[in-house]
């Protein structure tokens, strides 16, 4: 599917297009000799685009100390790389707005563009904030263009797609969802699509690492692009504390800002919004969402201490009953274990643990003690784990334990101490009464020796069959994997 989507994006004819000017820009901005003269020239061709470059110029963004108006001028407030730059933002971005009218709904539409265009102001403002004063313009083109991958799946993919943006409720949503159903998000394949245009590498790469969040000593532009999605995500959501923990986050490990260097962004933000609004004819925010936002952020940083914001994180990852990580976080970590085991060529392995006949220990003794029985077999896996293995439940009386590094041997020994320590388990009820319980165990190992699934749905889909033997064959037992299981598992 995704080198097919990819190669797709050569010839399918109803992608999003560039206009003639931005071709020429791109041209420009990619040669050495490029003068003053032929950028006046191409840009007088569209008087409107001349005009708005002329209003940036003199507009608060820049503070120039004398009103500017023509071009030559603002060369001189901006530079030769910034105008080309900002004529490229503007270019594309009406050019592009109007296609999009045709490839979603209109709401779907306008929320992509306030979302780019606020990703954009965000992340010229954290350039700010860390001194990279000469990037401003390049910062705001490349987090203006992260989402771009967005429209390239509406044209490709039209039905399918669209199901997925009616559906999602957050960005970070839509990127699993694509990266679900057809093996790349739309980093990669605007990082293709901008590519396929020619935009200059660092815009092409700022795109493919967008959804990426590694820290680094010297944060760049890449690092900047990916940082600003976290704040629009809460820009647009103000008062919403997941997400100022969440920017937070991710602002502090990859950027190396603090949680009030990220109020002087966003308050950075609050300032500028007008302006960027005028320039690009777009209501991002009314004026009391506007006020509001930047007091909340300080209510939600201060008065609220960072524990609440890490408690609320951790509900968000967490299951309630037992404490182990719930489904989300199970479907993100296999997922870059699964990729990381690949990369590295070292093992992985994935277990899956259900308890045996829970329904009659429910029915005979109650919903009360069964949770507690559940609680009591999370607390005894997670004595025998590492650090770095995750637990999480997978459903009612089901977990998933994925072992980074583990090989089959070793996976053994430490599913027969679990099954061991299980069965050891003695559920004292108030009367006196003891519950003893067993669980059945599924195995599957990717690369022990090779690569042994396609993916980690693949993987996961194996460890279920393996359970599913087990439970056939008798229960309380450890079984693994082998492709013959595959043809009498259906369930
Ligand atoms: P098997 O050995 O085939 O796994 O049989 P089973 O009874 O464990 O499996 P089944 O899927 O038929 O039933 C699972 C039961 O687990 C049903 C439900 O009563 C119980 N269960 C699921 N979630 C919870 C929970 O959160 N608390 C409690 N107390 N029971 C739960
Ligand atoms: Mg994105
Ligand atoms: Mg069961």
């Amino acid at each position: 599917m995704k080198d097919t989507l990819l190669s797709q994006l050569r010839f399918c004819t109803n992608l999003p297009s560039l206009p003639s000017i931005a071709l020429k820009i791109i041209d420009l901005a990619g040669r050495l000799d490029t003068n003053l003269n032929q950028i006046n020239h191409y840009i007088s061709l569209d008087p409107a685009l001349a005009a708005r470059i002329v209003k940036t110029a003199n507009s608060p963004l820049y503070k120039s100390r004398h009103p500017i108006s023509n071009i030559s001028q603002a060369v001189n407030i901006l530079g030769m790389h910034g105008v080309m730059t900002i004529a490229l933002s503007f270019s594309l971005t009406d050019s592009l707005m109007k296609q999009s009218r045709n490839m979603m709904n209109p709401a779907s539409s306008g929320l992509f563009w306030r979302r780019s265009i606020t990703s954009a102001l965000a992340c010229r403002a954290l350039g700010k904030r860390l001194g990279m004063s000469r990037l401003l313009d390049d910062l705001f083109l490349a987090a203006l263009l992260q989402d771009i991958g967005i429209l390239a799946f509406c044209a490709l993919l039209p039905e399918d797609y669209s199901s997925i943006i009616d559906t999602a409720t957050s960005h970070e949503e839509i990127y699993n969802m694509e990266r679900n159903q057809f093996e790349l998000g739309h980093d990669e394949l605007g990082g293709a699509l901008l590519a396929h245009w020619k935009l200059p590498i660092y815009i092409i790469d700022a795109c493919k690492r967008s959804h990426h969040m590694a820290g680094s000593n010297q944060p760049g532009i890449n690092e900047c692009v990916a940082a600003s999605g976290s704040i629009t995500d809460y820009f647009l959501m103000p008062g919403d504390e997941t997400r100022i923990a969440a920017a937070i986050d991710v602002t502090y490990s990859s950027l190396g800002l603090d949680k009030f260097a990220l109020m002087e962004v966003l308050e950075d933000m609050r300032n500028e919004l007008q302006h960027v609004e005028e320039l690009f004819a777009i209501s991002i925010l009314n004026s009391n969402q506007l006020n509001g936002l930047v007091d909340e952020a300080r209510e939600l940083l201060t008065t609220r201490t960072l524990i609440k914001i890490r408690e609320l994180e951790n509900k968000v990852q967490h299951d309630g009953l037992t404490g182990a990580h719930n489904r989300s976080y199970f479907d993100d970590a296999l997922r870059s274990e699964f990729l990381f085991s690949c990369q590295q060529e070292t093992p992985l392995a994935l277990a899956m643990i259900d308890i045996d006949h829970f329904k009659v220990v429910n029915d005979t003794y109650g919903h009360i003690a069964g949770d507690g029985i559940l609680v009591a077999i999370v607390r005894t896996i997670s004595e025998q784990i590492r650090q770095t293995d995750v637990l999480c439940r997978y459903g009612g009386e089901e977990f998933a334990l994925i072992l980074p590094g583990t090989s089959i041997n070793d996976a053994r020994h430490l599913l027969t101490r679990i099954q061991e320590n299980i069965q050891a388990i003695a559920y004292k009820l108030d009367s006196g009464h003891i519950i003893k319980v067993t669980a059945s165990i599924g195995l599957a190992v990717n690369m022990d020796r090779e690569k042994s699934f396609m993916d980690e749905r693949a993987m996961l889909d194996a460890a279920d069959c393996a359970l599913y033997a087990a439970k056939h064959s008798g229960r309380d037992r450890i079984m693994e994997w082998n492709p013959s299981l595959v043809s009498h598992t259906q369930r």
